[in-house]
């Protein structure tokens, strides 16, 4: 056995294998995987593996596209052929019109990654799949490339190659220990001795946990049981000259693939197990957890119910093996947080489908610091510090019952709730709030015009739209107040904090006491990275000069990882977080200034307080940092307040808009205003895909700083090849949610990244990044939204900025 070596992986299921392959694929050959037992021992020997293209995002699209083309590549090697049943295709059901909505949404969103999906009556459903009825069917989706494929052999080809590329595979060599080093490095302890490494990869499936308290990490990760039987021959299988294609059923929660002459059934039953939450046998290795056929009944009948065919055989054998959840059932993929040289392949429930992609964007990550796609929506990073093994349960039973009801955009489902809240949240509830969950936090999403108001799960605008209305109206012509909890907020202090900042970014760093502005930081290949606000508060009795870096919610562990990755031995600077102490309430409106001077002394004026200063100051009697900024466009102040104060200014605040038609708005109206002003969402519409131009900062850019990170790359781009736009969509129907593609004569040139209603400027408003031959202003497109191709045309980016003086 090696004794150094650039890369360890921990553990030889698909996860381990996929990326030791992908590593030496990327070029680093030195890399070797370790794991406990033999190769697939632990959850992937006994999975039902079946490989589809569909996925929710076009990243989870296009790591699973990865995916079959690697694994028809592996069925065609003559040398190691491995048993890959490709294109069976599979449907899944739908009895909602909603649901299928949802379907042409995804068909669309798929499109712009090269993957058609159709979209099916229910009796055409019926004739691709002999064996069901279409009784309680609407239709479904139709994927041309579902399939499946042995799991032993795809480990042990990924693996063989792997070793002829250089890396070397230990097997029965349980990892006992980790330590760090001062200089990052790794010393992986083994029952058969040491090895040294730059890098940890820890693919350790069901006992993630086990290794990754080995260096002192939680991961939000919980097993579940869970079933699948496999029937004797059904002789229509028997006689059919073709093969069956797969089911998914949100209706009945199964799923079903051919298996020989019979068929492989496996359940999402309600009554569900969790499994291992108080530590795992250590002799649980190729083994099964015991039958339990009596949990699925509730299930079971659905199955029946479709595939009458199932009611006539046997059962031949059962197979009940645990499975990784994550708190929002996509797995954890990327750097661990707030570790160094750490990363994770981690919670993965489809890790046959999608293990192959996985390992791919890993080993991008690891060798390139990026992958090829924007990876947050499997980056460990994505959740905060909230995360826990309770609440890591209750997510991931939820997300188990829930298998293939995907979430509609206005769904927040009700598991794990109030994780994070502030002293505002019983108040807002008692003002009728209903809630999305930002990070964990319970943030407003709109005030409930009465109290038995609900709001059904759709792609389309809902119930709530001319709610939300009369709240943008009410910032528009009076004034409104929002509660913004887990705004992520930095103070950085120290000597070298500002000029820290500015090599961090490419934008030009406010560097005047009392003043902020908006900055954009890139990674290492000049796309961006990051979006942050920036403020300068000056020295007062609150403490020393201070700089406070905010942004989104989300970006909390990440951001804080870049920064402090960043921060040079001979660099004064220091980094706290203050975002679980201090909370916003932004005031917005023409009546904004005259409310807030009402409640807090000093000269408020335009003149005394311009846009994009910051002041500290009183609320009443609760201390607060003030600053001029404004989401919406109109007159605004975010106020950032002490938690222990919060409620304080909040009564005063409210006291004193009782003379100005104060009302609450809650998140959507804030969407939906920031896309009249060509605000821009981090992750949604600012991704590590593009660069700064593409993204449409270029007022953002400084290419004369002498350096920032990521301008030696930036500099080397040639012309922008798409450029992010705002369209108008002649659509009072649905708003174009991100991933809906952008047509011309049928061809794909863009995908959409936001939609929103604007209803200051009555535009169905939509961002998209476009081929940069069809961004000029004017041109005429089409969004397909929801199966519609919706007219469409470019126009100027914040449509209500253009109007608006304020
Ligand atoms: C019943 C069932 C049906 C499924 N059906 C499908 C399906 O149809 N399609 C699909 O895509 N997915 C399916 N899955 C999920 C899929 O099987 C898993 O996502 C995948 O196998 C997980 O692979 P892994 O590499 O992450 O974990 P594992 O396969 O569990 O591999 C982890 C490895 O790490 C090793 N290890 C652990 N600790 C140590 C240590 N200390 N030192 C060294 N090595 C260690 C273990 O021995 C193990 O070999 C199914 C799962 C189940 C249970």
């Amino acid at each position: 056995m090696k004794s150094q070596t650039k890369v360890v992986v921990i553990g030889g299921g698909i996860a381990g294998c996929s990326t030791l392959y992908h590593l030496t694929q990327e070029g680093w050959t030195d890399v070797v995987l370790v794991e406990r037992n033999e190769l697939t021992s632990g959850t992937t020997w006994h999975s039902a593996a079946q490989v589809t293209n569909f996925g929710g995002n076009q990243t989870m699209v296009g790591l699973k596209t990865h995916s079959i083309n690697l694994y028809k590549e592996l069925r065609d090697d003559a040398d190691y052929p491995v048993q890959y049943n490709h294109g069976d295709g599979g449907i899944r059901l739908a009895n909602t019109e909603a649901q299928m909505d949802g379907y042409r949404h995804f068909a669309s969103m798929a499109r712009g990654m090269g993957v058609e999906f159709e979209i099916l009556d229910a009796e055409e459903c019926a004739r691709r799949h002999p064996l069901i009825s279409t009784d309680n069917l609407l239709g479904g989706l139709w994927d041309g490339n579902d399939g499946d494929i042995d799991p032993a052999s795809l480990c042990q080809a990924l693996a063989r190659r792997a070793r002829k590329a250089g890396a070397e595979v230990y097997r029965n060599t349980p990892v006992t220990g980790l330590t760090q080093h001062k200089d990052d490095s790794w010393t992986v302890h083994t029952e058969h001795g040491d090895i040294v490494c730059e890098i940890v990869v820890n693919a350790c499936g069901y006992r993630v946990n086990e290794v990754g308290a080995m260096m002192g990490v939680e991961h939000p990760v919980t097993s579940m049981e869970h079933q699948y039987f496999v029937t004797e021959d059904i002789p229509a299988i028997v006689e059919s000259d073709k093969r069956m294609p797969l089911l998914r059923c949100p209706i009945s929660d199964y799923y079903s693939r051919q298996e020989k002459n019979g068929l492989l059934i496996g359940f999402y039953e309600q009554g569900c197990k969790t499994w291992g939450m108080d530590g795992i046998d250590p002799h649980f290795v190729n083994a099964l957890c015991p039958d339990d056929l009596d949990r699925i009944t509730d299930v079971l009948e659905g199955a029946f119910e479709r595939m009458p065919a199932l009611m006539e055989v046997g059962i031949k054998n059962v197979v009940n093996g645990p499975i990784t959840y994550t708190i929002d059932g996509a797995p954890l993929v990327g750097p661990i947080p707030g570790k160094r040289n750490a990363f994770c392949c981690i919670g993965l429930r489809a890790g046959l489908g999608e293990g192959g992609g996985h390992g791919w964007l890993l080993a991008q990550q690891i060798v390139h610091g990026e992958a090829v796609y924007d990876t947050w929506c499997i980056d460990p990073r994505r959740f905060g510090e909230h995360t826990n093994v309770e609440l890591t349960a209750l997510k991931a039973i939820e997300d188990y019952q829930n298998e293939f009801r995907f979430h509609f955009p206005n769904e927040h489902r009700p598991a794990g709730r109030n994780a994070k809240t502030t002293p505002l949240t019983p108040v807002m509830a008692a003002e009728g709030a209903e809630f999305t969950i930002v990070n964990g936090w319970e943030r407003v999403d709109y005030i409930k015009p009465s109290a038995d108001f609900h709001h059904t799960h759709t792609f389309k605008f809902d119930e709530s739209f001319d709610a939300v209305g009369e709240e943008v109206k009410a910032v528009q012509t009076d004034v409104g107040i929002c509660e913004v909890n887990g705004f992520n907020r930095f103070e950085l202090t120290g000597a070298d904090a500002t000029n820290f900042l500015d090599r961090m970014s490419c934008s030009t760093v406010p560097r005047k006491p009392g003043r902020m502005g908006l900055i954009y930081l890139l990674n290492h290949h000049g796309n961006v990275k990051a979006e942050a606000t920036i403020a300068n508060i000056p020295a007062s009795d609150r403490g020393p000069d201070r700089v406070w870096y905010g942004s989104a919610a989300a970006s909390e562990l990440h951001d804080m990882d870049w920064l402090q990755q960043h921060i040079r031995d001979d660099e004064d600077v220091q980094i706290k977080s203050l975002t679980n102490d201090q909370t916003i309430l932004i005031i917005a409106g023409p009546k904004a200034r005259d409310v807030l001077s009402s409640v807090s002394r000093g000269d408020w004026s335009n003149e005394a307080f311009k846009f994009l200063a910051v002041r500290e100051a009183y609320i009443g009697i609760a201390p607060a940092t003030v600053m001029r900024v404004s989401f919406s466009g109109e007159t605004a102040y975010e106020l950032h307040i002490p938690n222990a104060s919060l409620y304080g200014a909040y009564l005063s605040l409210r006291e004193a808009g009782k003379a100005h038609g104060m009302k609450i708005f809650g998140a959507k109206a804030v969407d939906s205003m920031r896309m009249e002003m060509g605000y821009l969402h981090w992750k949604a519409d600012i991704l590590t895909e593009f660069d700064p131009f593409e993204t449409n900062l270029n007022r953002f850019i400084k290419m004369d700083k002498s350096d920032f990170v990521g301008k030696a790359a930036l500099e080397k781009k040639g012309d922008p090849k798409h450029l992010l736009v705002s369209m108008a969509l002649d659509s009072t129907d649905a708003a174009a949610h991100g991933g809906s593609s952008v047509m011309i004569d049928g061809k794909v040139v863009g995908t959409v990244t936001s939609g929103d209603w604007g209803y200051r400027t009555g535009l169905n408003i939509a961002y998209a990044f476009v081929e940069t031959a069809y961004a000029a202003e004017g041109t005429a497109v089409e969004v397909d939204v929801l199966g519609k191709m919706v007219p469409a045309k470019v126009i100027p980016a914040g449509p209500y900025q253009a109007q608006s003086s304020r």
